[in-house]
């Protein structure tokens, strides 16, 4: 087992700006640093490509989400090339390999019966491309973040059993005190775990942009689902 590090994936609705550069920069140094020391390093970046935002900014500028994607994602190709970072892959969500092992993914929980049918109904914001709770809307059902007055929307889409995980990760945690390093991110991370954990929806019914649920594609595969997985499938 070697030492991977990554950036997080960056979102392609728009171009990469110097928080970007700064996040790579500090990745590379690390993975420089643990070259030296003579360790075998994975240095992950990419792109993040699908969901509603990216859709939204396409049709705004009149061109399709791929092509939308495939004319960013150069930007931030170039990025890490003029900053000369040594990443040893670059991974964009559209990737037929990546999407191929989503989509496999998602089939083998829905074989061990993880994922069910259910109704979602929620204050959605297009903008974050995510359903916000009661607790986190600001004044007048607005976005915590875009500000802008949400819409109560309700959609039949998965759902996945994250409920049946709460007990096996507390008892991971209590096993294993340097699972998640500094101590206040476990304990952070843990705190969120013991709140109580409910089951989330993985797919979107409005949604044409994101990777098909492999069962039923009239529906695609949840963006935060499919991009998460880019840590991993990176590695296949
Ligand atoms: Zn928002």
């Amino acid at each position: 087992m070697g030492f991977y590090v990554t950036t997080p994936i960056y979102y392609v609705n728009a171009e990469p700006h110097l928080g970007h550069a700064y996040t790579t920069i500090g990745a590379d140094i690390l993975a420089r640093h643990m070259r030296q020391r003579g360790e075998d390093v994975f240095f992950l970046t990419g792109t993040d490509e699908h969901g509603e935002p990216v859709a939204q900014v396409a049709e705004r500028e009149g061109v399709s989400p791929r092509e939308l994607a495939d004319r960013n994602v150069v930007h931030f190709q170039e990025l890490v090339r003029r900053i000369n970072a040594t990443n040893d892959f670059f991974i964009r969500t559209t990737d037929p390999e990546h999407e191929a092992e989503v989509r496999r993914f998602m089939q083998g929980l829905y074989d061990r019966g993880e994922i069910y049918e259910g109704t979602y109904e929620g204050w959605y914001c297009p903008n974050c491309a995510d359903f916000k709770t009661d607790q986190e809307l600001l004044e007048g059902n607005r976005c915590p973040i875009h500000k802008i007055v949400l819409v109560r929307e309700r959609e039949d889409n998965y759902f996945f059993k994250l409920s049946n995980y709460q007990e096996p990760l507390e008892r991971l945690y209590a096993e294993q005190p340097s699972f998640v390093l500094p101590k206040h991110r476990y304990n952070e991370a843990l705190a969120f775990i013991k709140q109580g954990l409910t089951d989330i929806s993985v797919s979107r019914a409005k949604l044409r942009w994101g990777v098909p649920v492999p069962w039923d594609e009239s529906q695609v595969i949840y963006v935060w689902f499919d991009a998460l997985l880019n840590y991993l499938t990176a590695l296949e």
